[in-house]
């Protein structure tokens, strides 16, 4: 018998592991369901990538578009955007959501060349983009400088505050019963045989049905035999402005989303990138600390595109957070075939806000016994499994999408 059990408290159905966008949105989504739900996070809600991050949304990167599992992105991600528009009434919880489009800047040749197959493909695939012209886009974002050959526009995308939208959906959660308990470090899984049965924290088994790792970048620590590489943490670092008149029409990415950025409606400017000046390229480090390389990179990037900060604009905060990389660029979604009772959501890689709320329900479904209503097999945990893990991340951070293999899989700190 286990303590929980010895003190007269039931098991839960399923313990979820990790507060951030996606284990609060399954949380959610398995409570709204009935299932007797205990949510369990190390640190704070939203204290991981979730917390941390630039809040722009919408269907995907156009650097799934010629990856075979493009399709099958774009349909979960524009259902995950579908599903946030109406999440300000459902959970009664105003996230700052502002559908201004986003623009996806393009300031050399091999951005316009990728972009025009990118763009193509995401049409192919439903989704609203259109490639404009320099003056088009100066239209839409005037603040832009002039020296951009043009950009890929997405007008159904735009951007949120994470932090109001994550524990907007735990309080959503702990309303239908979940339980959250804060500051709950998991040390392993329990297991017997293969199946996994619970979870340990601080010494303690705590039992369930089902345990789902919401862990994201963490999640190599908990699941040991998870090939090395398929799950690789990624640092980003972002700095905030001071909050400034109306500059930013929408949010913008550019140098194959590498760069990135965003007014808020409060007016501060907030840009993140330049992974590429940290050290390993922000791979395989766990340590959420800034550094002046990258951070004096993303400034010249905002005043680069954005002339008028020049002189203007005085940084006010900057912050790390920790993004799960996968092999694929692809996440891991489903249960985990070697180990009856886990399911896995994590390697969200640069965008889970155009995921984490779809997953919520999805994962809900495959607890649930029904069908998940999207194609995740390009997801299967057990994909890296199946054959040695190759470096392939397209977000990786260099110049170019090189696979940067020897770096992503050498050990973490
Ligand atoms: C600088 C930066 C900019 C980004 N910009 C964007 C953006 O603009 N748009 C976008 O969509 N995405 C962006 N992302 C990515 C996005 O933040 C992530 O993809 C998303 O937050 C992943 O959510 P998650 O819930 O899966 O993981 P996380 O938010 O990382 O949550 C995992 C949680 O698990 C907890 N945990 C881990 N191990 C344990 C354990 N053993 N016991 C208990 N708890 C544990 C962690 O403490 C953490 O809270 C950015 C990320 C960063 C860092």
């Amino acid at each position: 018998m286990t303590p929980a059990t010895r003190r007269g408290r039931r098991s839960p159905d399923v313990i979820v592991v990790g507060g951030g966008v996606t284990g609060t949105s399954i949380a959610w989504r398995l409570a709204q369901s009935g299932r007797r739900v205990l949510l369990l996070e190390q640190r704070g809600i939203c204290s991981g990538a979730s917390g941390r991050n630039g809040g722009m949304t919408g269907a995907g990167s156009s650097m799934h578009a010629s990856a075979g599992a493009g399709r099958a992105v774009y349909a979960l991600t524009t259902a995950n955007l579908c599903a946030l528009l109406s999440l300000p009434d459902e959970l009664d919880t105003d996230f700052e959501l502002r559908m201004t489009g986003t623009m996806d800047v393009i300031t050399t040749d091999e951005q316009m060349a990728h972009l025009q197959t990118a763009v193509a493909a995401e049409r192919e695939a439903g989704i609203a983009i259109e490639l404009v012209d320099r003056d088009a886009a100066r239209e839409i974002m005037p603040a832009l400088t002039n020296d951009i050959l043009g950009a890929a526009y997405a007008p159904d995308r735009g951007h949120l505050w994470p932090f109001a939208l994550v524990t907007g959906i735990a309080a959503a959660a702990a309303r239908h019963g979940a339980e959250i308990r804060t500051g709950t470090a998991i040390s392993r899984l329990a297991r017997s045989g293969d199946r996994v049965r619970g979870v340990v924290a601080d010494g303690e088994t705590i039992e369930a049905d089902e345990v789902v790792l919401a862990t994201n970048a963490w999640t190599p620590r908990l699941l040991p035999d998870l090939p090395r590489g398929a799950i690789v943490p990624a640092r980003g670092q972002i700095l905030v402005t001071q909050p400034l008149p109306p500059l930013l029409a929408c949010p913008f990415g550019t140098n194959f989303d590498k760069e990135y950025g965003r007014q808020t409606p409060g007016g501060q400017i907030l840009c993140g990138g330049y992974r590429r000046l940290d050290e390993n390229e922000g791979l395989g480090t766990y340590r959420e600390e800034t550094t002046i390389p990258v951070l004096a990179g993303i400034a010249r990037c905002l005043t680069d595109l954005f002339p008028d900060l020049r002189g203007k604009a005085r940084v006010v905060r900057a912050w790390s957070g920790i993004m799960g990389f996968t092999a694929d660029g692809l996440p891991l979604i489903g249960r985990y075939d070697s180990a009856p009772g886990l399911t896995v959501a994590a390697g969200f890689n640069g965008g889970g806000f155009s995921w984490g709320v779809v997953v919520g329900l999805v994962v809900a479904r495959l607890l649930n016994g029904e069908e998940p209503g999207f194609d995740l097999d390009p997801f299967r945990p057990a994909r890296f499994h199946d054959a040695a893990v190759t470096w392939a991340n397209p977000f990786t951070a260099g110049e170019k999408n090189n696979p940067r293999a020897a770096d992503a899989l050498a050990g973490t700190a």
